[in-house]
């Protein structure tokens, strides 16, 4: 138990306990003097909550480990990553527009897509696209336990390398969302953790326009953020 990283949701739970004891604690006028720090305990210990569990969500945190977020400072580019893929005849209609642009791109196939799509995961990877996984099944990791975390790696792994001809080396969390025992996990698979510095939110559907503004806004607005 002690040589497994340490799970957010474990984390939590002791934060959880600690508080309710604490605030039954002030409750009941123990530990009340000269300042009641059973009350103050109960309100530390929800701020290291927020702050574990923010640093699991947020992308470009690397509290838990080291995730790659963005590319260089100091060269002009951008790396455009596609995730939850292959999905025909859709990832198929990018291609073209990428070709048009001869630009490459970096694709996170969810396994079981790569499975029900090979010749789809293939296509891509034939036209020089970088694939990654972005696990078998598109679980939230954090819920998981360590052999069916270990199972969603390795399994997409197998699958896109079944489909794709190569095994992947990246891996992008799905929702970002990782803890210490999911990096301990990826590392040991020799996955490096792939996150993002811009977002599209394009499955909300907002239109074309507001995708494009969103990608060029940050990029250009705020530089440093966005890799540039
Ligand atoms: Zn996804």
């Amino acid at each position: 138990m002690l040589d497994t990283p340490m799970r957010l949701t474990t984390l939590l739970a002791i934060a959880t306990v600690l508080v309710l004891i604490a605030l039954l604690l002030d409750y009941l006028h123990i530990l009340r003097r000269p300042w009641r720090p059973a009350l103050a305990l109960a309100i530390a210990t929800i701020l290291v909550g927020t702050y574990l569990t923010l640093n699991a969500v947020l992308p470009t945190s690397s509290f838990y480990g080291p995730v790659i977020y963005q590319g260089s400072q100091s060269d002009k580019v951008v790396a455009l990553t596609f995730d939850d893929g292959p999905n025909p005849p859709y990832t198929l209609q990018l291609l073209d527009i990428l070709a048009k642009y001869d630009v490459k791109a970096t694709f996170f196939f969810i396994g079981q897509n790569a499975e029900n799509y090979p010749e789809a995961a293939k296509a891509i990877a034939q036209k020089g696209h970088l694939i990654g996984s972005h696990t078998y099944t598109h679980s939230d990791l954090l819920k998981l336990d360590e052999a069916q975390i270990a199972a969603e790696m390795a399994k997409s792994v197998e699958v896109i390398g079944n489909a794709t001809g190569t095994r992947p080396k990246l891996l992008r969390p799905p929702h970002g969302f990782r803890d210490p025992l999911v990096l301990q996990l990826a590392k040991e698979q020799k996955l490096a953790i792939v996150q993002w510095s811009v977002m599209a939110e394009d499955w909300k559907k907002p239109g074309t326009e507001v995708i494009a503004d969103r990608i060029l806004g940050e990029c250009f607005e705020t530089p440093v953020y966005c890799g540039h």
